[in-house]
């Protein structure tokens, strides 16, 4: 729903008129007419390195943060506010023992029991869409889980593998199947299969389910040096005859399409879900991408998609629909490794529906990506090669350098050298020399 709502103020269309009717409404309840909140839920999320406590409110309310020591606590006060219920909530996550519920004269008082000096920020969210107003705090865990950068090794591939939303942003819901679970499971599945095989190995970026922005989960493919980056997700459409795969790569400039640019808008718009007002997008950090080199992986990527793609089309587990270009800000890892968005198929369509909720449509699914990994990698091929540099291999339409590098068990600066090539462009039809394929 919030896509629809940035997406209204971004492109001026009609529903505009709705915005502003919804804001106004807004102002008119900030201004004195407020009923006394009600704290309808307290909801909580543990994250890799921090626990998330949400307060769902009835009404937009003053609140005031406190920590106490001895024990370890944080009093969270909503001025006037009354609770719907004052269970306890017990916790133990590392971080906090419990929430409790006080109900006070003229306040409701949520008291988070913490595991120790910890750090903590807080902030509140407004209504938007059909989510209330709301008071979230974030307390940290004292050790921050670092995240293992496995050893770089030149033969092993790493794929990560993006599950998108989760936690507090489910993504599409339909018939109460929810996105954030389906791709959860899906990520799960091909996790399993890439790490049975040789010189693979796959890193989720989430493996449970808690609130991701885009920008950690990018950040996360690189810190791990990911060789690939694969982000699945579900589809939704008002039209549920639509049915089908659709892989996605980062759009430089436009969107192919209409739907392709609502759809990056939607995923893109999970991020403001978990980010405090005012805080600033990604996008300066990533305005350095309109370079060659990013021009250079968008293509990559493009053959990634094309490969993926194809290997749905053989698994028959989807029908598929096409390769499409959109600005998804979860893609702008793109700067180091190819990288696509699936959206697996249409959680609107029965059909597509059924395929994706049941554990057996996940794994063909998971099986028929692995595929789309494998052929683009152009495995069984690769070898630990220590072949020596003799083959004159000329260069035929969709090869790269990064793939010539992993079908020949080599890497594109190796072959750089080797050459001496002065970019990372080749030419259809050059010459280059490589180490022989082994064993084929
Ligand atoms: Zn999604």
């Amino acid at each position: 729903m919030l896509a629809v709502f940035l997406r209204a103020f971004k492109y001026n269309t009609p529903r505009c008129f709705f915005i502003v009717s919804v804001l106004l409404i807004s102002l008119f309840h900030a201004s004195g007419v407020t009923a006394a909140p009600v704290v309808e839920k307290v909801r909580f999320y543990t994250a890799p390195d921090h626990t998330r406590v949400v307060l769902d409110l009835s009404s937009d309310s003053k609140y005031k943060v406190t920590r106490f020591t001895n024990p370890e606590r944080i009093a969270i006060d909503v001025i006037d506010g009354s609770f719907s219920s004052d269970k306890t909530i017990s916790v133990n996550d590392g971080v906090l023992f419990r929430i409790r519920r006080n109900p006070l004269s003229n306040k409701a008082q949520v008291v988070l029991d913490l595991t120790g000096e910890l750090s903590f920020r807080d902030f509140a969210l407004k209504a938007a869409g059909d989510r209330p107003h709301r008071i979230v705090v974030d307390v940290y865990s004292a050790d921050k889980k670092q995240i293992t950068k496995p050893k770089k090794n030149e033969n092993i591939i790493t794929v990560v593998i993006d599950p998108g939303h989760g936690g507090i942003d489910p993504g599409c819901i339909k018939n109460g199947i929810r996105e954030k679970d389906v791709v959860l499971k899906v990520a799960h599945e091909l996790k399993r299969i890439i790490d049975k095989q040789k010189n693979m190995q796959a890193v989720l970026t989430r493996d449970k389910d808690y609130f991701l922005s885009l920008s950690k989960r990018y950040k996360k493919a690189e810190a791990v040096g990911g060789d690939l980056f694969i982000s699945i997700h579900a589809n939704s459409h008002k039209s549920r005859s639509l049915s089908g795969t659709e892989v996605f790569i980062l759009s430089l400039d436009k969107a192919t399409d209409e739907e392709a640019h609502k759809l990056a808008d939607f995923e893109n718009a999970s991020d403001s879900l978990g980010l405090p007002p005012g805080n600033k997008s990604d996008d300066d950090v990533v305005s350095i991408l309109m370079d060659m080199k990013k021009t250079h992986m968008v293509n990559t990527s493009s053959i990634f998609a094309d490969e993926i793609m194809g290997a749905i089309r053989r698994s028959n587990v989807l029908s598929v629909r096409r390769v499409k270009q959109a600005g998804f800000v979860v893609l702008r890892s793109t700067l180091d490794m190819p990288s696509v968005l699936i959206e697996t198929g249409f959680l609107s369509n029965s059909g597509d529906r059924a395929i994706l909720s049941t554990t057996d449509g996940q794994k063909k699914i998971a099986q028929a990506l692995n595929d789309g990994i494998r052929s683009y990698l152009g495995i069984p091929e690769i070898k630990p090669a220590k072949a020596e540099w003799s083959l004159r291999y000329k260069v035929k339409r969709g090869d790269s350098l990064w793939k010539l590098a992993r079908r020949h068990g080599t890497t594109a600066s190796k072959i750089k050298e080797i050459n001496k090539l002065k970019s990372d462009n080749i030419m259809i039809g050059q010459r280059i020399k490589l180490p022989a394929e082994s064993g084929k």
